[in-house]
């Protein structure tokens, strides 16, 4: 009867030894010292990051550096100004820096210093990843060279200078259109010279294994924490639980610990301004299995095959690709992935804001925004459990600017309170 009860070993199952999760994953690099490299991590990975030595002092650093465990909350008038649904969200935003991204930069900090390593390298689009892996190497006392476009530093000049501020030097990548394209570039040319001295640190929970595996193990801790923070509060499980969806680390770290639990799962991808306009990154709904940046998952592709041109209002989530787990998952039809709007992602951002005094970042009001949408359209009463991956203060400016005061004004009659 209990269909989940095939998941009992999910985490033993998934991925195998080679990184594929069923299709999906594995490592496609070419360059021989890159190959060598992410050799050496994952023997690293899979030796050291289980000893009991490393797992103390992750949770001395979560607890003590990060401040975890981070809550889960009911927002209790949100839920009764939508009706019968009762909205739960697991608060990342407190998180230190604000977001779920230190949880795995912290682990990668760590497993850098347990492999004798004095420098992360990563790159940073909007600037999230490198702020929070820049704090990790201040933690560590280790170099930090994070690699960014020319005009994402422009455009993310304050992100630029909270990095210097932890230490951090920040390359400026001044090849072609000097985004994030030529930053991964840039960084992976960097890692295979200096391996030897430095770790690689990825954003979200793709690349080439052993990042997806790695990426989700220290995500998880979310999820576990809410899962057992919510049955503390209410004495059962949610009905369902939803995270927003970019390379999909922070819903990894939300979803796996109910793999096996009877809970319906549901990923939220960023359907930007509609499918017919192109200008979106909803990689699993709109798009095709396909190689990138070394791993094999649904992606969003131009005619010739390269990574197309994506767009979200959230800055976080517009990436031509995802995890491959969720790749794997879409297919087993374990979790069911579906897309919001920037306008529906802009709506629950105000309500959150007016209803409960919680700012959520743009990523995490995709998130929200669905949960809302259940909200309306389910008529019996259930619990919705949304990961709330970040803070939406470093995107306040932007959402004023374009969408102005007079759109949480019609929230504020209609909707806020
Ligand atoms: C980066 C980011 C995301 C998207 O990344 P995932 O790897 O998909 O989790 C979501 N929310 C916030 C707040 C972010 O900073």
């Amino acid at each position: 009867m209990n269909k989940y009860r095939d998941y009992d070993n999910y985490l033993k199952e998934y991925p195998d030894e080679e990184g594929y999760f069923g299709r999906y994953g594995g490592n496609y690099l070419e360059d021989p010292e890159l190959v060598k490299a992410f050799r050496e991590y994952a023997d690293g990975y899979n030796t050291i990051a289980q000893s009991s030595k490393f797992i103390a002092e992750l949770r001395y650093i979560r607890r003590h550096f990060q401040g975890r465990p981070t809550p889960t909350y009911h927002c209790q008038k949100l839920s009764d100004k939508l009706g019968m649904t009762q909205i739960y969200v697991k608060r990342e935003d407190l998180n230190h820096t604000g977001a779920h991204k230190l949880n795995h930069c912290m682990g990668e900090g760590l497993l850098a210093k347990y492999m004798g390593k004095k420098k992360l390298i990563a790159e940073t689009g909007a600037g999230q990843h490198g702020v929070a892996l820049a704090t990790a190497a201040a933690y560590f006392g280790m170099e930090c060279d994070i690699y960014m476009g020319e005009v994402d530093m422009a455009k993310q000049a304050p992100n630029v200078s909270r990095m210097k501020m932890l230490g951090a030097r920040v390359v400026p990548v001044t090849e072609g259109a000097r985004t994030l394209k030529e930053a991964v570039d840039a960084a992976f040319r960097a890692y295979s010279e200096e391996y030897h001295d430095a770790i690689y640190c990825i954003g979200t929970a793709a690349g080439p294994h052993p990042f997806p595996l790695m990426v989700r193990d220290f995500q998880k801790v979310v999820g576990d924490e809410a899962r057992e923070q919510f049955i503390e509060q209410t004495g059962h499980l949610p009905d369902k639980v939803v995270a927003a969806v970019g390379g999909g680390s922070n819903a990894i770290g939300a979803f796996v610990p109910f793999i096996a639990d009877p809970v319906e799962i549901i990923g939220v991808e960023p359907g930007g301004r509609g499918r017919e306009t192109g200008e979106n990154a909803a990689s699993i709904s709109y798009g095709r299995e396909g190689v990138m940046h070394g791993f094999n998952s649904y992606m969003l592709a131009d005619e010739e095959g390269q990574p197309a041109a994506v767009y979200s209002n959230a800055s976080g989530l517009d990436y031509p690709s995802v995890g491959p787990e969720h790749a794997m998952l879409k297919d087993m039809g374990r979790v069911k992935y579906e897309t919001v709007s920037d306008e529906e992602a802009i709506e629950a951002m105000f309500m959150l804001s007016g209803c409960e005094g919680i700012i959520p970042a743009i990523e995490s009001s995709h998130a929200l925004a669905y949960a809302i949408r259940l909200a309306r359209e389910v008529g019996k009463p259930e619990s919705v459990l949304v990961n709330l991956s970040g803070r939406g203060d470093k995107d306040i400016d932007y959402v004023i600017g374009k969408y102005g005061l007079d759109f949480a004004d019609d929230m504020g009659k209609g909707l806020q309170r």
